[in-house]
């Protein structure tokens, strides 16, 4: 096997994988040692996969039709799910700026002696500030990835 690298290798597995190569890229493949051997390998495996492709069962009607079925199913699904977590996140987002409105002067000045009365190193309470702001983000993220 060679190392060397042909600026033509990438248009011969193109070719290869259209399954035709053309008259100027098979003379260079001729007269070329590395596209040689990638036309070589890459021919084989190609042509095994197509040989599979024409061997592999093909399923009834019925279990395509249930298949396109749960797959709308399943998308269905995920679009609502979306503008649930929308609708949630909206609402949330009011209560919060109704209950600033409606006690945020009376909030912060609670919030500021229940502070004040606490007595936490610096450490501490950015550790605790951190996981409060990190716990939101976190089950976002986790609910996301499904
Ligand atoms: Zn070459």
């Amino acid at each position: 096997m060679t190392t060397d690298r042909c600026p033509f290798e990438e248009e011969l597995l193109d070719a290869l994988g259209r399954g035709y190569v053309a008259t100027g890229l098979a003379e260079h493949v001729a007269a070329c040692t590395a596209c040689r051997e990638l036309h070589l390998v890459a021919g084989a495996l190609l042509d095994d996969r197509a040989l599979s492709m024409l061997e592999a069962p093909i399923p009834s009607a019925g279990t395509m039709w249930w298949r396109i079925r749960a797959r709308q199913r399943h998308d269905a699904e995920a679009a609502a799910r979306r503008s649930l977590v929308i609708g949630q996140a909206i609402t949330v987002a009011i209560a919060l700026a109704l209950i600033i409105a409606f006690f945020g002067g009376q909030l912060a000045g609670q919030a500021r002696s229940v502070l004040a009365a606490v007595r936490l190193s610096t450490p501490t309470l950015l550790a605790l500030v951190l996981s409060i702001l990190a716990t939101p983000i976190a089950g976002w993220l986790a609910l996301r990835r499904e």
